[in-house]
């Protein structure tokens, strides 16, 4: 679909008073440094599916999906990625979703995802600077300090889309976890952060075994070298939980080894539920937890460059849903809630 006649005028994608529609806005001129992509693909996400579900409080008129690919519409002479490779009109891109300002005690200390100035993108109004701050959209308004890297026209968007979220998440698991490489891994959750985790620490030679209710999920492993739970007990010196299911929780501290690690990355919406269990499980058997929420620009380039490596032999394109119009947006959120794909992809 092109866009319209004005140059500033964007397509989005908006959740307002518990409907999803699609808004047209003017956009402002671009301030110093900001950058505008005019989107090929987006990704639902399933935290886009707790914000029009109601499960996360958002602000009035908010910009929807933080996963995205696109090429560039306007930018600064001089602009670079991540690489440091210049960013020119034309240029296809990834984006992350996440702006941090690089500066405050927790950019400093590495925890540039929880920043103390941080802006995420699809969790935003279109009322506020940058405005186009949703990936379901025509285009979106990139602000200074969004890891941004160049993609290469081979690979293709159904899979580089779900590199700013789901790909990036299971790169900071993969880091947190730093296997040395024929671990027995065991995974909760077959959903896109734990088929991604599977299929990474696969490549890295461990052996990965992958728990989920659900046989459609496990069957996306087909490929990656990861395998369905059979059951059988086995020693785990790695558990990640990417459920986010609070039994799984419990479980996942029951099944992981003596002296191993736990890394929790399912659980990212409070009050999704409690749980109870002997705090000895973990301390007399010498256990690591590590929570892992969002990732560093490092994990996020780890991301891409697995992808653009990877993702074609292993077949990742079958994770998103064939291509949805974004004129029918309240269809595709439809079909991401029946759970069928891990992912529904967006076509403006
Ligand atoms: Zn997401
Ligand atoms: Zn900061």
């Amino acid at each position: 679909m092109t866009h319209a006649a004005a140059p500033g005028s964007v397509q989005v994608a908006v959740f307002d008073q518990g409907e999803i529609g699609l808004r047209r806005i003017e956009l402002p001129d671009r301030a110093p440094g900001e950058f505008d992509v005019d989107l090929t693909a987006a990704a639902i996400c399933g935290s886009d599916l707790h914000t029009v579900l109601g499960h996360r409080s958002t602000p009035p008129q908010t910009a929807l999906g933080h996963e995205g690919v696109g090429r560039i519409s306007a930018v600064d002479p001089g602009a670079v990625d991540l690489r440091g490779d210049p960013l020119r009109v034309g240029d296809r891109v990834a984006l992350s979703m996440i702006r941090s300002c690089g500066r405050c005690d927790r950019c400093r200390a590495g925890l540039t995802m929880k920043c103390r100035s941080l802006f995420k993108y699809g969790h935003a109004s279109v009322t506020e600077s940058p405005y186009a701050s949703g990936t379901l959209a025509t285009r979106i308004r990139v602000s200074p300090g969004v890891p941004v890297l160049r993609i290469p026209d081979r690979v293709d968007d159904s899979i580089m889309v779900p590199a700013g979220c789901a790909t990036a998440t299971a790169a900071a698991v993969v880091t947190a976890a730093a296997p040395v490489g024929d671990e027995t891994v065991l995974i909760f959750g077959a959903g896109a952060v734990g088929l991604y985790c599977a299929a990474m620490l696969a490549g890295l030679g461990c052996t990965v075994v992958v728990r989920d209710p659900s046989a459609q999920r496990l069957a996306m492993l087909a490929g990656t070298g990861a395998v369905p739970d059979d059951g059988a007990e086995r020693p785990y010196p790695i558990v990640v939980e990417a459920s986010g299911s609070p039994a799984a929780f419990t479980d996942a501290l029951k099944a992981v080894d003596l002296g191993g690690q736990v890394i929790g990355a399912g659980s990212v919406s409070i009050d999704s539920g409690t749980v109870t269990f002997d705090p000895a499980l973990l301390v007399t058997r010498r256990i690591r937890f590590s929570g892992v929420h969002n990732y560093t620009p490092d994990e996020f380039r780890l991301a891409v460059d697995w992808l653009t490596e990877h993702g074609e032999r292993l077949d990742l394109g079958r994770l998103v849903s064939p291509p949805q119009p974004l004129t029918k947006i309240n269809d595709a959120f439809a079909l991401m809630r029946t759970g069928t794909y891990p992912r529904v992809l967006v076509r403006p």
